[in-house]
């Protein structure tokens, strides 16, 4: 079986024209939705998606806030502008780049953002409302894969859900997810005995590892879908997903590339957050 290719490409741009329009409509009503970016440092990485999500921003009617501060910011200083950002009626979401500097306590900085300007979903009362099935801001790029379900049409009532990575920025909040959709969830690691046999018990694979090509197309349940989060680097240029894409589309039902699968999904759900919480401020 050839696997469809689920194109996050596509999905991101239906996605952003809706976010243009109804971004379109709040200006109508004086409501211009304000994103605030952080960057502390210049980590030439970290500049890069800094200068994609403003990009993202202008392209979508949504007004971008940049703050790029010295790498020697000290902690106080940085919770100084957090403070000032959570004050200011013209922001509605405040994002900080991590990694921040070693220095800096992440913990800390995440922890001072308001939780209602939380658009990355990071602050543990949003994790908070996410375990208790009352979710606020969800974070992006798990939000992003549900979303990519939802437009694949697949149901996950019932079904099981491999998730091969539990950090906090993907796996568990994915899981979570997946959970809150009625879906049977395992969250598998780098402890975990027996990975290929819990991969070809899934109905859906979600994979968040880090390492290139590490889940097996010949551990995919024949009819599976497949959403590949990995993104690494081989060689000078070449990007490549966690799972072996050429061996796994031949049993998978449906599955991500990498590019052009979650990752442009990302900046797009940052975007969504940015918008939902503007319409919150704009019905008070
Ligand atoms: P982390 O490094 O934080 O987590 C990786 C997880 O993989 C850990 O839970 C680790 O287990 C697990 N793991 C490592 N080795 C194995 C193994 N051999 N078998 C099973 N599990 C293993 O990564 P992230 O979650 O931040 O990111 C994962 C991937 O997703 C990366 O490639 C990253 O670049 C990409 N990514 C892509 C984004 C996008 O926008 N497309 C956004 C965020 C991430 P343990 O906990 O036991 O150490």
């Amino acid at each position: 079986m050839a696997a469809k290719i689920i194109d996050g490409k596509a999905i991101a741009s239906k996605m952003r024209a809706a976010i243009k329009a109804e971004s379109a409509d709040l200006r109508a009503k004086e409501i211009i939705p304000g994103l605030a970016v952080v960057l502390v440092g210049d980590d030439p990485a970290s500049r890069v998606y800094v200068s994609m999500k403003e990009k993202a921003c202008t392209e979508c009617g949504i007004f971008s806030d940049e703050y790029k501060l010295p790498a020697e910011t000290s902690e106080a200083d940085l919770l100084a502008v957090i403070e000032k950002l959570n004050d200011d009626p013209q922001i509605d979401g405040i994002l900080v780049q991590l990694p921040l500097p070693k220095h800096i306590n992440e913990n800390n900085i995440l922890e001072a953002i308001l939780p209602a300007k939380d658009v990355d979903g990071f602050h543990p009362y949003n994790v908070g409302r996410l375990v208790t099935g009352n979710p606020l801001f969800r974070p992006c790029t798990p939000y992003g894969v549900m979303k990519m379900l939802e437009e694949t049409g697949v149901d996950l009532n019932g079904k099981n859900v491999v998730v091969v990575g539990r950090s906090n920025i993907v796996g568990k909040p994915v899981a979570l997810m997946c959970l809150a959709a009625h879906a049977t969830v395992t969250i598998c690691h780098s402890r975990t005995l027996d990975l290929p046999a819990k991969v070809a018990d899934a109905d859906i694979v979600i994979a968040a590892v880090g390492i290139p090509a590490m889940v097996k197309g010949d551990w995919i349940k024949e009819g599976a879908v497949v959403i590949d989060v990995g993104v690494n680097r081989v060689g000078d240029k070449k990007l490549v997903g966690d799972v072996d894409f050429e061996a796994a589309s031949k049993r998978a039902s449906a599955i991500t590339p990498v590019p052009g699968g979650v990752g442009p999904m990302t900046i797009t759900m940052l975007l969504f957050n940015t918008l939902e919480s503007a319409k919150r401020r704009a019905n008070g």
